[in-house]
């Protein structure tokens, strides 16, 4: 490989900004004193707090040069499978700073308000016609928050039927947040099986579904990123059971405007408008999860809910079946209005990003699989999944394959989950991504693995041109430090 996107640059040392500065700088001129000089009391004050003197300059190299450590979808390929890690349009970003959303206090009254909730209220229309649902809530914060959110729904329409169920059917393809939300609102996961086409068999579940069975949580497409294409069939055996279908919408932007989980039977639907809708992720910031859920199960939806009146929106708590608030005010208004924003400014072509994300994924997985071992060889979604499997021989694991490849440039995609396939390497290239890039990222995997038949030593000790080396990912979970 002659070229590759990690092979030069200027990475500048920075100390902590306690380490930097001189007494006496600043970065700011504050106007002439016009009172009398005296001293801070200490007796009333304490020492204070030791705050770095620094100038204008120091401050925006510290900020900057730290800002340049750090890997993210502006600076390159982020192809964790999962998280749709895409390229999110600045525009939308723009929206949300609007100084009407971003300065709008979160209690003005909603006479002062009208513009976030139309917004708002049009954004849940708007998610209810691309999933084939029929009412939205936005106020769950995350996906695993909108699990919770379904779960809740769940209990509270069996107890509205004087049913009382305990478990919950998660296949092992699911995401670690599944049994976890089943767990917190009281429910035993039970565990199912995907077959050798790595998707659901029906059978497999009329095995298991019984009346003592809430119903079941699904990913679709799955985390492995093949569709179950057995879910309706599977709907029928849950729903003639009593029970009802929660879909993990977390992999929705395989299927934008595409397919409809309402017609597929889906009782409950989350999205993560953090993944899917144009908000940047990964970094701890504020998501949202909406939760949607077909009419019969409208009553359960979180209070409030925006309503309108003859063109006027307002909060209502009327909803006696409710199963309550789950957040402070509406949810995470930021998110809301990139996603509306991102909706409306792709319009038809919504569909799209589902069919260039698939393509992606197929591409990958078609180029590269002459190279890694491809664990389901068969067409995929969003995703492909492959293994270590071919490079076992040669003593080489996915961990050392993923740290080498960050010397090329590229952020590793996810690796280790999902669990059913052993030395699991998880590839979501996201619509986003050009074929150039696409074939940088195939020709860097290619030469990672040509290192490893030849000089394995390299990856070993991979990465070598980042600022810290290998770190010690064990001693890290074993022995976490809480402070500095
Ligand atoms: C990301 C993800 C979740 C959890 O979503 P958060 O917003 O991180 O809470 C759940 N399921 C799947 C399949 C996911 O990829």
């Amino acid at each position: 490989m002659k070229e590759f996107a990690g092979a030069a640059g200027l990475v500048l040392n920075e100390p902590l900004l306690f380490e930097k500065g001189k007494k006496g700088r600043s970065g700011i001129s504050l106007p002439r004193r016009d009172v009398e000089f005296s001293e801070l009391d200490e007796t009333l004050t304490g020492s204070g707090p030791n705050f770095p003197d620094l100038s204008e300059v120091e401050v925006v190299r510290h900020y900057t040069r730290l800002s340049t450590w750090n890997f993210g979808v502006d600076t390159g390929m982020y192809p964790l499978g999962s998280c749709t890690m895409k390229y999110n349009p600045k525009t939308n970003e723009k929206q949300a700073a609007l100084p009407g959303f971003a300065g709008a206090h979160p209690l003005l009254p909603a006479e002062l308000s009208q513009g976030a909730l139309k917004v708002m209220f049009e954004l849940e229309r708007l998610l209810a016609e691309i999933t084939g649902m029929d009412a939205v809530s936005l106020q769950p914060a995350a996906g695993a928050h909108g699990e919770l959110a379904g779960m809740l729904i769940f209990h509270a329409y069996h107890k509205s039927k004087g049913s009382r169920r305990s478990k919950i059917i998660v296949p092992d393809t699911a995401h670690g947040t599944n049994p976890a939300s089943a767990a917190l609102c009281g429910y035993s996961p039970v565990n199912v099986k995907s077959n050798e086409r790595g998707v659901l068999s029906a059978g497999a579940i009329a095995a298991v579904m019984d009346d003592e069975t809430a119903g079941i949580m699904v990913t679709n497409p799955n985390t492995l990123g093949f569709f179950e294409d057995n879910i309706k069939e599977i709907a029928e055996i849950v729903h003639a059971k009593g029970g009802l279908m929660y879909a993990d919408g977390a992999n929705m932007n395989a299927m934008l405007g595409i397919v409809s989980m309402g017609e597929l039977g889906i009782d409950v639907l989350h999205l993560n408008l953090h993944k899917t809708f144009s908000t940047p992720h990964g970094g701890g910031g504020p998501g949202a999860g909406p939760i949607c859920v077909r009419k019969h199960l409208e009553p359960f939806l979180p209070a409030p809910r925006i309503l309108e009146d003859n063109g006027k929106y307002y909060l209502s708590y009327d909803f006696p079946s409710s199963i309550g608030k789950l957040h402070a005010f509406y949810g995470n208004s930021g998110i809301i209005v990139r996603a509306y924003s991102y909706i409306l400014s792709l319009g038809p072509e919504l569909k799209k990003v589902s069919q260039l994300a698939v393509l992606n994924a197929n591409y990958i997985k078609e180029r590269l699989k002459d190279t890694l071992h491809l664990a389901y060889d068969r067409p995929c979604m969003h995703e492909c999944v492959f293994s270590d499997k071919l490079q076992a021989p040669l003593k080489i694991t996915t961990l050392d394959m993923v740290k080498r490849l960050i010397d090329y440039g590229f952020h590793p995609p996810t690796i280790y989950f999902p669990l059913v396939v052993h030395g699991a390497i998880m590839i979501e290239p996201t619509e986003t991504e050009c074929k150039e890039e696409l074939d940088l990222f195939v020709e860097a995997f290619k030469e990672v693995v040509r290192e490893a038949g030849e000089d394995p030593e390299l990856l070993y000790s991979a990465p070598h041109r980042t600022k810290v080396r290998r770190l010690d990912e064990t001693g890290a979970a074993r022995n976490p430090r809480l402070t500095c």
